[in-house]
């Protein structure tokens, strides 16, 4: 403050002098019109710049400058001053032809009448209004005059009186347009970052996939922009010039509408971070695909706009960057997207789970898979179909079991149930028959056969269980080939669906754990019908067994509704159920040779197994033959006993 003021108090100091010196110069002059006669000896020395409400300043050769239409307050200082002195300032232009003269006041500078005069009458402050320049006028000069008192307009002398008015530089827009320009600015510049993030996140692979199986919007929007996403470099250098260009074009407009520097960089900045950054980002990295095919049109435009400067500079980037290719999934990957991806996509555990299986299947050998050798179910090459060798293997539930000769591991053959269709047990065929007619090639595989190569041979025609071995070089002795287990076709599709497959004859769940189906599944156990060797009278087993069947079905006493077919059994293989009549033909009267007689009262049932009957029943004699599974004596079971 003391500073500013030093420089005006010796300009005032100076005047003082100059004034002195020359005292009847200035009473000399000749006066223009309008001096006031109250005002005598009242002097005007000098001016200073007190304010304005718009910007002031000084020019380069120290000329106060005021705006065009602004209020300035003058501060004047002179000698015995009142507030009429107010009116014996006056201002007039500064021409170059018109050096001293103060004849023509102008109107431009309004001189509002009453000084507002310090206590000493030394200073005093007075308002003037500055009118607007003309259109072709950017500025203009004008010094101030004041009443001398000897009746003449004097001029202050030097800087001290000079005013240079200065053109306001308006805006080059009009106010609504900048509005307008800026609104469009700002959707711009959000309408890039916000493609900037959807676009360059959908990267072409993600597009490839998207045009194959996305739905019918997904891949209109995907087919349009495909072609300017596989410029990924070009696209984003004009994407990005395109963002800069725009926001900074923001900010100037925005200086111009404000005003003020300051107020332009902080509204832009929250333009910009809230509509031209936050809301278009956050919308365009959930809905990219729609947003950038919907501004595909304006975003190709920018594109051929900054070509100049974003096409050298995207080729120069794929020099050095390499072509962009896009997210590749392998293997592992993939399942682990489809994982994290859970919940949201719509993928049911079970095709999860196949998807999974089906990817890892290269992963795993059939070694992993394989029903040990010490588990498998398996019979001797010189085994005789018997009974009691074909109910174990009904038993077992297999439908293809490997035939060994003498060492388990030795495996020669394959026998499969169904080549037991036409053996009867009775003929004690044996197995190496059967294995030779119908000779069956033994499909061997390495232990570590990748399941999909297994899947393969399986697909082929070959049977669909190989024996699994590997060549062991341990030891001292020759490599010879271990055989190490089985493994069927079901073994290798359960690892693809990761699930266990039963059938109605499985009896384990899993062939590696063994774990039971259910412990209480109704197998069929043959082994009852096996001879047994304390009865009296040998039937075969399937004698038995045929007579089991036809009680527990012909006869309503026998049906299991009556008795359970367990206790059934039983009975029949008690020793003395199943009884041998021996018919002697010299001795055909033989009371042994009657089973029943007329008139007498019996207690039991029987049902022929063999041979023939002659029965003699009725009033008449009749006599006629039955043959086997003919039975008589049911009423001896269902009537009370005539004891009771
Ligand atoms: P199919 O279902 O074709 O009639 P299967 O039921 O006998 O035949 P698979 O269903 O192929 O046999 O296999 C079921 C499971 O039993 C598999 O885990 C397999 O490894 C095992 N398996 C098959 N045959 C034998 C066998 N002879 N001994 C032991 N395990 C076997
Ligand atoms: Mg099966």
């Amino acid at each position: 403050m003391a500073t500013e003021w030093s420089g005006q108090q010796l300009a005032v100091l100076f005047c003082l002098c100059a004034v002195s010196g020359r005292p009847a110069d200035a009473a000399a002059g000749t006066g223009a019109s309008g001096g006031s006669g109250s005002s005598e000896g009242s002097r005007v020395l000098g001016m200073r710049l007190e304010g304005s409400d718009k910007p002031t300043g000084l020019s380069e050769d120290g000329v106060i400058t005021v705006m065009e239409q602004s209020s300035v307050r003058l501060r004047f200082y002179g000698l015995q001053l009142h507030a009429g002195t107010g009116a014996q300032v006056r201002f007039t232009e500064l021409t170059e032809d018109v050096k001293e003269d103060c004849a023509d006041f102008t109107k431009d500078i309004g001189v509002d009448g009453v000084m507002n005069v310090s206590v000493r009458g030394t200073s005093g402050l007075l308002l003037v209004h500055v009118k607007p320049l003309r259109k072709s006028e950017p500025r203009k000069e004008y010094v101030a005059c004041t009443w001398d008192g000897n009746g003449r307009w004097t001029r202050l002398d030097g800087n001290d009186g000079r005013l240079l008015v200065l053109e306001e530089k308006g805006s080059l827009l009009p106010m609504w347009l900048q509005v307008i320009l800026i609104s469009c600015l700002l959707v711009l510049s959000g309408m890039f970052s916000g493609l900037n993030l959807g676009l360059m996140a959908l990267d072409p692979m993600e597009l490839r996939i998207v045009q194959s199986c996305g739905t019918d919007k997904e891949k209109k929007y995907a087919r349009k922009i495909e072609p300017i996403r596989s410029k990924g470099n070009y696209l984003l250098c004009s994407l990005l010039l395109g963002n800069v260009l725009v926001n900074t074009t923001l900010t100037i407009l925005l200086d111009d509408l404000i005003g003020s520097g300051l107020g332009a960089v902080v509204a832009s900045t929250i333009g910009i971070v809230i509509f031209g950054e936050i809301v278009p980002q956050a919308l365009c990295s959930r809905h990219g695909l729609a947003v950038g095919a919907n501004t595909i049109v304006v975003t190709k435009f920018f594109m051929f706009l900054t070509f100049p400067v974003s096409f050298p500079v995207s080729k120069l980037l794929d020099v050095l960057l390499g072509q962009e290719i896009g997210t590749v999934y392998n293997r592992e990957k993939l399942v682990g997207m489809l994982k994290v991806t859970e919940p949201y996509n719509d993928l049911v555990k079970e095709e999860l789970n196949m998807i999974q299986g089906a990817l890892e299947l290269r992963t795993k050998t059939v070694e992993d898979v394989m029903t040990q050798l010490g588990n498998c179910f398996m019979i001797q090459a010189d085994a005789v179909l018997d009974f009691n060798t074909m109910s174990e293997i009904m038993e077992s539930g297999y439908t293809r079991i490997p035939v060994y000769d003498d060492e388990r591991s030795n495996i020669v053959d394959i026998l499969y149930v169904k080549d037991l269709a036409f053996v009867d047990p009775d003929d004690c065929t044996t197995l190496k028959t059967i294995t030779k007619f119908y000779n069956h090639p033994v499909h061997f595989v390495f232990h570590d056969t990748k399941l999909d190569a297994m899947l393969e041979e399986f697909k082929k025609g070959k049977s669909h269980l190989a024996i699994v071995q590997k060549v062991n070089n341990e030891g001292e002795g020759d490599p010879f080939y271990e055989v190490l287990g089985l493994v069927t076709l079901e073994d290798v599709i359960e690892e693809i669906i990761k699930s266990e497959i039963l059938d109605e004859s499985d009896l384990y769940t899993d062939n590696r754990n063994r774990k039971k189906v259910d412990p209480n599944k109704n197998k069929r156990d043959f082994s009852a019908f096996k001879q047994d060797s304390d009865s009296k009278v040998k039937i075969s087993p399937q004698l038995m067994l045929a007579a089991h069947r036809f009680l527990a079905t012909e006869v309503n006493l026998f049906s299991p509704c009556q008795i359970t077919e367990k206790v059934l059994l039983r009975i029949l293989r008690h020793p003395d159920v199943v009884q041998e009549l021996k018919f002697n033909d010299n001795d055909k009267r033989s009371p042994h040779h009657f089973l029943y007689l007329r008139g007498k009262p019996v207690d039991f049932f029987i049902l022929i197994l063999q041979g023939r009957v002659e029965v003699e029943a009725g009033n008449e004699n009749m006599r006629f033959e039955t043959g086997p599974f003919s039975f008589y004596g049911v009423m001896a079971l269902s009537v009370p006993s005539l004891d009771h």
